[in-house]
């Protein structure tokens, strides 16, 4: 080839700015000519939704390379406001328009790339031409946007598609204060992600005030004075200030068929692995190509800048004489949706199905970071791979932190065709803030590694759906969450009571175990494999299936949203403004920590009054509604901020939910043990119970006697066989022991150790706070008698009881445990 070769490219941002930095790099002496038909080249499209929010304020920010900088820099010849309008392919020669002076030229090329991208897909619908019917691709887009909001001051808009850029769009017109109804065709937003996976996106959109409707379009629009009618397949009518058309795209191939170059089955145009299209001296790149899935093979249109910019620089490699090779596309993707970040990699779920290949799929929940260190949220990932030989297939992100850097790991691994066992051998950097010395993706290794080794068999959320007559769902969390929400039929036996009570358990069927994120059902599939059951482990637990079933809590009537700019939302209602008399951060305790707290708050102020109440756990919006449903209070208002849900809940305000008789908010409990383990659990489920709304009684018999002891000695008369008896028992909570693994008190101290790590309270503390939350401490006084404990040894408030009284309670009751 020759050094005076001359190179045309045809688009002039992502792809075409790339080949042609590129080929100067590559090649100083030819000459190289950038066509543009807009007025701007090198400009960040991926960037016009955050000017628009006003997140980017600057947009010469946006303008990455002009025509100027590419000429001082590369000396390459740009020529914006030029449309190519047809290539002539036997006289190598393109013909090139002036957008502002109508005037024609042809250049000749020795090479030419084509990069002209992908065009927003406008639907034939009636009055689909009306001025405030916007798409978003180019500054021009944008600068139409801006101004229809300056001028015109819309105060509400619709957004039509639930992809990247509608999706962006909402967010940024969320933050300028307009109202936004997104309607989108498929039942979920955010195509690229399997639907249990978009749940979350679904959660947070209502949650920032954005009207989701989900199976619908738009059937016409109208003109109307101020606003465009929008006419939806639901049969209702809309009238808004401003529409963004995001619908999807489709590849700019005009030019290429103009040429007679082939396209593929796609649509897009069919180039090789050097990206040279059907003619020996074109290549095409970006938006406008067809590309082969990297997982599957299968030929795909993949409209992302990482893939465009990748292939300008290799068609530029192979234009310039080199032997560059693109090596597919995976589509490795990431978003921003309010404080919510998803992405993914590889091939979906609903893609490995259509294509009929064999996988299998894990879910976990982990936290970003250590969950000890400030800030810490849940991350759900779900992970594809082959169940024969673990290697992995794609995987799928969403969380308020750090997917980012898992989905870059997985796109990593899936990209070096690396198995579900690297994952657990990968070594990944770790300091509290900013991970775990498990990280997620050793984490999804050891689970999806666990399940191939046999470990343990999964199940999923549809096996939850429809049990068969021999297979029993066990709801293995604590009896509070248990409380909070679980999955019609189960049994709950928490996982701490399950060596105890396994013999509770049927032999003869199949056991399909769920805990809240999938730990502890794996665990206890361990006990129970080991003890000769038949189970499986639901996947990611009840968080998944919360996921799938999109279980996930309806918001509010009123939802407000606070921004930065302190931009309210209109309320939905009229609604009195709440009349707050207490806040609560809850951050950094985990569930049901926040629910305890305000259960506990509430009862100091009057009917009427209202708590606000701040928590970071992910699960909190589901807990506060359920909490406020079954107590009878109301939830006035539930938004989030930087990952930070905000509830308003006014007291007794809004009717209990139904039950069949007062009598089925009466728990009781047996509290017969003295171990540590036992009475912390009995505790934790006492609390949460009162937390709920429950009259919850405990009734102490023999060593469960114990727990209620004061430390010090206390002196009362005692023959000698009680005070010996009373000298070799543990005086109080803090004395217990653990009835397993307690290595002369080792182990009662790292337990201690890791709940005050974790935040949950101390037994003497679970004390005070069912005391505080009006459990009923009753001690047997026939046990006592026996074990010649006195009244005066025991901590106040505390009643002596009988049989009689336990009985009645147990029987006025919908709930009696035996601990
Ligand atoms: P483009 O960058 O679109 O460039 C094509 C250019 O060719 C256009 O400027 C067009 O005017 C010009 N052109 C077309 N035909 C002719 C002709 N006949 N003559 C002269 N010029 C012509 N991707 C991501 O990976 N992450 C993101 O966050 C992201 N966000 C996005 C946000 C928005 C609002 C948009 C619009 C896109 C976003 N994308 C994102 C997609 C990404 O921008 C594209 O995948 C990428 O720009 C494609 O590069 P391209 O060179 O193929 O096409």
């Amino acid at each position: 080839m020759s050094d005076k070769m001359k190179l045309v490219i045809i688009g002039g941002v992502a792809g075409g700015a790339s080949a042609a930095a590129r080929a100067r790099r590559l090649n100083e002496d030819a000459e190289i000519i950038l066509i543009e038909r807009g007025e701007f080249v090198s400009f960040a499209n991926c960037g016009l939704p955050y000017h628009i929010s006003g997140a980017i304020a600057d947009r010469e920010r946006l303008l990455v390379q002009t025509p100027d900088t590419l000429y001082a820099n590369l000396r390459i010849d740009v020529r914006i406001n030029t449309e190519a309008i047809q290539i002539n392919r036997s006289s190598k020669q393109v013909i090139v328009k002036n957008k502002l002076t109508g005037e024609e030229q042809g250049l000749s090329y020795d090479k030419l790339i084509l990069s002209p991208g992908a065009e927003p897909i406008i639907p034939t619908l009636p009055g689909v031409d009306n001025p405030r019917i916007h798409t978003l691709r180019s500054m021009s887009d944008m600068d139409k946007i801006i101004r229809l909001i300056k001028d015109n001051k819309p105060t509400n808009s619709l957004i039509i598609g639930g992809g990247y850029i509608g999706l962006e769009m909402a967010e940024a017109l969320r933050e300028l204060g307009i109202d936004v109804v997104l309607v989108e065709l498929a039942p979920q937003v955010m195509a690229s992600l399997d639907p249990e996976m978009a749940a979350p996106i679904h959660q947070q959109l209502k949650l920032n005030g954005v009207d989701l409707r989900l199976e619908t379009s738009v059937t016409s629009f109208t003109e109307q004075d101020e606003y465009v009618g929008v006419n939806l397949s639901t049969g209702e009518k809309l009238d808004v200030g401003l529409v963004i058309m995001a619908i999807g795209v489709r590849p700019e191939t005009k030019l290429a068929i103009g040429a007679g170059l082939a396209l593929g089955e796609r649509g897009g145009i069919l180039v090789d692995d050097h990206m040279l299209t059907s003619d020996p001296d074109i290549y095409a790149v970006g938006d406008a190509v067809e590309v082969k899935d990297f997982v599957s093979g299968f030929a795909a249109l993949v409209p992302l800048a990482g893939p465009a910019n990748k292939q300008g620089r290799i068609a530029a490699d192979n234009a310039m004489g080199r032997d560059s090779v693109y090596k597919k596309t995976q589509g490795t993707g990431i978003c921003k949706i309010f404080d919510l970040t998803t992405g993914m990699t590889g091939n979906n779920e609903k893609t490995l199905k259509r294509i009929n290949r064999n996988y299998e799929k894990i879910y976990i929940h982990p936290t970003c970071h250590a969950s000890y260190y400030p800030g810490a949220s849940q991350i759900s990932l779900k992970v594809l791979f082959d169940p024969d030989d673990g290697k992995i297939l794609g995987a799928q992100g969403v969380g308020l932190d750090g997917v980012d850097k898992r989905i870059d790991v997985m796109a990593a691994a899936i990209r070096a065709g690396l198995t579900v066992f690297d994952l657990e051998e990968m070594e990944l950097s770790y300091a509290p803030p900013y991970g775990s010395a498990k990280d997620p993706v050793n984490y999804a290794g050891y689970t999806a590694s666990n399940f191939i080794r046999g470990d343990v068999d999964i199940c999923h959320t549809n096996d939850m759906l429809s049990p068969s007559d021999n297979q029993i769902l066990l709801d293995v969390r604590t009896a509070e969450e248990n409380m909070l929400g679980t999955i019609p039929g189960s049994i709950n036996i928490p996982l701490q009571q399950l060596r105890d009570r396994i013999g509770e358990l049927p032999s003869d069927k199949e056991l399909l175990v769920f805990c809240q994120v999938g730990l502890r059902g794996y665990l206890a599939c361990r006990i129970l494999k080991q003890k000769g059951f038949k189970c499986r482990n639901l996947t990611g637990g009840y968080k998944t299936y919360t996921m799938a079933t999109d279980a996930l809590p309806q918001p509010p009537e009123t939802i407000t949203e606070t921004t930065d700019a302190n931009i309210s939302m209109p309320a939905s209602k009229e609604t009195e403004p709440a009349n707050i008399v207490k806040a609560i951060d809850a951050c950094g305790l985990q569930c049901p920590g926040p629910i305890l707290r305000i259960a506990n708050e509430i009862k100091l102020i009057k009917d009427g009054e209202a708590i606000e109440i701040s928590s970071n756990d992910s699960g909190f919006a589901q807990d506060i509604s359920s909490w406020c449903n079954s107590t009878g209070n109301r939830l006035i208002s539930l938004d989030t901020q930087n990952g930070i849900y905000k509830a308003v809940v006014q007291k007794g305000a809004a009717p209990a939910k139904q039950l069949d008789s007062a009598d089925s908010k009466k728990k009781s409990i047996v509290v017969f043990s003295g171990d540590l383990d036992k009475a912390i659990a009995s505790f934790i489920i006492a609390n949460g119970a009162a937390a709920m709304g429950s009259e919850v009684t405990m009734f102490f018999t023999f060593w469960g006697i114990n727990i209620l002891r004061k430390p010090e000695p206390v002196k009362v008369k005692k023959n000698i066989i009680e005070s010996i008896f009373g000298w070799m028992m543990p005086r109080g909570a803090d004395d217990l022991e653990l009835s397993n693994m307690n290595m002369l008190g080792i182990g009662s101290l790292i337990i201690k150790g890791i709940m005050k790590k974790k935040n949950v309270p101390s037994l003497p503390e679970l004390i005070k706070t069912a005391q505080r939350s009006g459990v009923h401490l009753v001690v047997c006084s026939m046990s006592m008698d026996l074990m010649g404990i006195k009244k005066e040894e025991l901590i106040d408030g505390v009643d002596l009881g009988g049989v009689a009284m336990y009985l009645d309670k147990a029987e006025s009751g919908n709930v009696n445990l035996f601990i």
